[in-house]
């Protein structure tokens, strides 16, 4: 049976602990206000602040950003402003506590409200891997034969610093959506199965595109004994699928695409990798948010685009990206992360005011006993193309 019991993350535990909410003063400000205010901050701490901004963020404060990417592009910008005594990474939780890690040691990395975590994220936490880890050594699943692991743990990079470290310390990986099948082809050089963690779809969909058919594939669920499974069955699988998923993207369907296809012939639809298999076959193409990018720019003039993501990135392609395109999204609700909206500009104002005054709120960091194992996972990362 599963199990309600509701175990803390790290970043619920620190959020308690720390939070800072918005003063009062910075509420109610007009957009005119905001702008010249920001613009101000960052003139006053010049090179000594950088700002980073994910695609999933909206407008109002996306365009104050230094650097702009998903998290493999963001997180190859730590290292190169390393005048920066404060970095701000205008995203989620989990992108932050990888720019501490990333970042030198006199880098302060702040997120700029504390409240911005991940559903996904959350959907492995210590404890439970902890105890998955164990079930699959008892089933013998850990430990390979003839200079090869039996299990290679990797986790995508929307996951905590707990998790990053525990894959690191046993031989594993971290990966994002742009590198995931070059991290699988160097998994399974090291190992006989992969543990892939927490996003099922992206870990289902790139090893379906690489060739493995799903019966080699099972879901583990972490709140069943034994994740659910016959022992039998993890043992003859090759990817075993944290049960996890990120709820704006498995909000996308194989019909919508069918509704966009009857109502627009020849239009192309593309996805991101953390949607469901089936919506992946239905549609033409798919990648990560710098792929999909890529592909709806490069296209010729006048193309029409249905894309499966966030609907800030899906606007700012319509709008800025390929004006010249017409782009949809699949979702005709739009798709909004709601963690990813609450960073506001109120909130990047509050911090960069604040770091003027020479106050830092909302710091994210990583417990040093997590940040060597940490480190050494998205190190691999970084060099697996
Ligand atoms: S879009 Fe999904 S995976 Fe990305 S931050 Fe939001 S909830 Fe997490």
């Amino acid at each position: 049976m599963a199990s309600f019991l509701h175990v803390l993350t790290d970043f619920e535990k620190q959020s308690i602990g720390e939070r800072q909410s918005l003063p009062e003063r910075y509420l109610g400000l007009s957009d005119a206000e905001m702008e010249t205010r920001i613009t101000a901050a960052r003139k006053t701490l010049g090179s000594r602040v950088v700002i980073l901004g994910h695609h999933y963020q909206r407008d109002e404060v996306f365009k104050f950003a230094d650097y702009t990417g998903d998290s493999f592009k963001l997180a190859r910008q730590i290292a190169s402003r390393p005048e920066a005594d404060y970095i701000v990474f205008c995203g989620v939780h989990f992108m932050a506590e990888s720019a501490d890690v990333l970042a030198a040691p006199h880098q302060q990395v702040i997120l700029p409200d504390l409240a911005a975590g991940c559903s996904m994220a959350d959907m492995a936490t210590p404890d439970q891997l902890e105890a998955s880890w164990a079930d699959l050594e008892r089933m013998g699943v850990v430990t390979g034969g003839g200079g090869k692991a039996g299990l290679v743990p990797v986790t995508y990079i929307n996951s905590a610093a707990s998790i990053k470290a525990f894959v690191g310390e046993r031989g594993g990986t971290v990966c994002t959506s742009s590198n995931c099948a070059a991290t699988l082809t160097w998994a399974f050089e090291r190992g006989e199965r992969v543990l892939f963690m927490p996003d099922q779809h992206l870990g289902r969909n790139t090893a379906y595109k690489m060739g493995m058919p799903l019966d080699e594939m099972v879901v583990w669920d972490p709140d069943q004994p034994d994740g659910g499974l016959e022992p039998e069955a993890v043992r003859r699988a090759r990817m075993i699928l944290w049960k996890g998923h990120c709820s704006v993207h498995t909000r996308f369907s194989a019909q919508q695409i069918q509704s966009l296809r009857d109502e627009y012939p020849g239009i192309r639809v593309i996805v991101h990798p953390e949607v469901p298999w089936d919506v992946v076959q239905a549609a033409d193409d798919a990648g990560s948010t710098e792929y999909i990018i890529r592909q709806v720019k490069e296209s010729p003039e006048g193309s029409v685009w249905a894309v499966g993501t966030e609907i800030h990135l899906v606007n700012r392609l319509a709008h800025e990206v390929a004006p010249d395109r017409t782009v949809l999204s699949l979702d005709s609700l739009g798709c909004l992360c709601s963690t990813m909206f609450r960073v506001s500009p109120n909130h990047l104002l509050w911090v960069l005011e604040e770091l003027v005054e020479g106050r830092v709120h909302n710091r994210i960091t990583v417990p040093d006993e997590q940040k060597h194992w940490n480190r050494v996972a998205l190190d691999r990362m970084l060099s697996i193309h």
